[in-house]
């Protein structure tokens, strides 16, 4: 759905992004993230056919972003890190506005709103001005108002920042039931923990290039990530999973971050294994951070 092919791009004074190349299918939700000024904000916007690549090529459904910029438009939506509603609007009017800037048919419009209303939980406060929302309301409105034309893709630049717990919660399970309803999304955030809750992949940028050079799988539900601790440090750690045939993420003479299947005799057979050539196991469990350890592993290391 969405193909980046050796992208560069230049403000006057910078280099932001350095050949970064990656490939979303249709329906999934990837992450975007990366230390502050990575680059993220300027991917998304070439990404939204806001900025035109200064070499290289952005394809959204099969259109270029320097060819078919309105066409592109029409197929997605964007809500930016930073964005202005129109706070003397109530919630109908503020999204009605977005139906029409997005070309919808007169006749579509009212249900269109009515359907983004429901989907971001503001079917209760048509009525209220956008001013009077609280900071959780108003991004829920900038999503309602970013989906009202129902776009195949959807980009969301920091949509949790500021939100609460619940709010964040509430996002996590709009944005799952808009991949399940058939859209692409590509979500930048700094809270990598509830990236993990929907995200399948992740981009780390660093330095405007991909760190590893593609997207790292997130979760696989097959084959989760263990961290097993040893109480003693051993230098043959490595080789020792090395040898087992065990897949290492990460690993050094204390912990080791694997990727391994669910079947718990194979587990118990590789925890047996580990005791029997004398590793001291203090811990063997499945990684709840599995996110968070992969992006401080990965980031500082350099881009490919
Ligand atoms: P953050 O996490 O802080 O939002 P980001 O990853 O979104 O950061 P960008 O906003 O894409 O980063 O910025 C990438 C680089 O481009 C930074 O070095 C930034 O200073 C630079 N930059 C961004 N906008 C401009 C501009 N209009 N002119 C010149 N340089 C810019």
């Amino acid at each position: 759905m969405i193909e980046v092919r050796e992208l560069v791009y230049e403000y006057p004074t910078k280099r932001a992004l350095e050949g970064v190349s990656l490939s979303v299918p249709a329906q999934t939700i990837v992450a975007l993230v990366g230390p502050n000024g990575a680059g993220k904000t300027t991917l998304l916007r070439c990404l939204a056919a806001l900025e035109p690549p200064y070499s290289g090529t952005v394809t959204i459904d099969g259109l270029d972003t320097r060819e078919h910029p309105r066409e592109i438009h029409a197929r997605l939506g964007y809500l930016p890190d930073f964005y202005g509603l129109y706070d003397e609007l109530t919630v109908r009017r503020c999204l009605t506005y977005a139906a029409w800037s997005h070309g919808l048919a007169v006749e579509a419009v009212d249900t269109a709103v009515t359907k983004a209303a429901g989907r971001v939980g503001l079917l209760d406060r048509m009525e209220t001005k956008a001013g009077e929302l609280s900071r959780g309301l108003r991004q829920r409105l900038g999503i309602g108002q970013a989906i009202v034309h129902e776009p195949k893709v959807l980009l969301l630049d920091e949509p949790a920042a500021g939100l609460d717990p619940q709010a964040r919660r509430d996002l996590s399970s709009l944005l799952t039931s808009l991949r399940d309803a058939g859209m692409t999304l590509v979500v930048s955030s700094h809270i990598l923990a509830e990236l993990e809750d929907y995200c399948s992949e992740m981009i780390i940028i660093e330095n405007g290039r991909i760190v590893g050079g593609r997207p790292i799988k997130v979760k696989d539900v097959e084959r989760p990530r263990f961290m097993i601790e040893i109480a003693t440090a051993r230098a043959d750690f490595a080789q020792f999973l090395k040898d087992a045939g065990v897949d290492v993420v990460e690993v050094d003479e204390h912990h080791a971050l694997i990727t391994f299947t669910r079947n718990a005799a194979a587990r118990a057979k590789l925890l047996r294994d580990l005791v029997t050539a004398g590793f001291e196991v203090s811990s063997f469990g499945e990684s709840s951070k599995a996110l968070e350890e992969t992006y401080f592993s990965q980031i500082g290391r350099g881009a490919a």
